[in-house]
């Protein structure tokens, strides 16, 4: 890491509908910083940023709403489908995104903190981590919670799930995994063990490296 280390990171990931969002907050009930990848995109981009203004100025001003915010559905039609929109949006975004991350970081002086990151592994910001914690499910799980929460069509999850790793490269990238495939609630005294579990863990190795 290019920044002064003041917190040990665990990067947590899993495919969409995996449930890192529940698992998450599992952590942050145990008082654990999560910094949300998903929340910092929204972030750099917020109105009076100078990345929404090199946006505007790249796709028009349309791209805006009334109020002068981000039109999201207007910009993800405008780069679907359009690889070259797509790689010059994405060269806009993604470094900022990451130098976000790692201002937060930088920020934190709790033992840990939990960096949450859907596409950790496909966009490489495994290096940003100490340690990798995947949230495991079975695509079958996926296609079924994810198409629940967002009332999307199967082939829609399919589509997103099929431009994520696989499950299997995604858990060779794993240092700790949490399998979530079942239901809540039956499950939830053992995840909730189970997040006990690492986050002693954790502290024990953030106070190992920290001192
Ligand atoms: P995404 O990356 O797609 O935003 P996510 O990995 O953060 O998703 P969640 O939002 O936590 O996943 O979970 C996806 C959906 O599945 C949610 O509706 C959540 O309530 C539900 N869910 C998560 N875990 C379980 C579980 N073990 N049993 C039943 N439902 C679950």
């Amino acid at each position: 890491m290019n920044v002064k280390k003041t917190t040990y990171v665990i990067g947590l990931t899993g495919g969409i509908g995996s449930g890192k969002s529940t698992i998450a907050n599992l952590f942050g009930e145990l008082g654990v910083p999560i910094i949300d990848a998903d929340v910092v995109a929204r972030q750099v981009v917020e109105k009076g940023s100078p990345l929404l203004a090199q946006i505007a100025e790249h796709f028009g001003t349309e791209i805006l709403t009334p109020t002068g915010e981000l039109d999201r559905a207007q910009l993800r039609q405008r780069v679907f489908q359009d690889e070259t929109e797509k790689n010059w949006l994405n060269q806009l975004l993604h470094p900022a995104i990451r130098t976000e991350m790692l201002n937060q970081l930088s920020a934190q002086r709790a033992p840990y903190t939990l960096l949450v990151v859907p596409l950790l592994i496909e966009n490489k910001l495994t290096n940003l981590c100490d340690r990798v914690l995947v949230i495991d499910v079975s695509p079958q799980t996926q296609l079924t919670r994810a198409a629940q929460r967002d009332n999307n069509s199967l082939e829609q999850i399919q589509r997103i799930m099929q431009s994520q790793v696989s499950q299997k490269e995604r858990l060779q990238w794993a240092d700790d995994i949490i399998n979530n495939d079942r239901e809540l609630a039956d499950n939830f005294i053992h995840l909730q063990q189970k997040v006990l579990e690492l986050h002693r863990f954790y502290l024990t190795l953030a106070g190992k490296t920290n001192d």
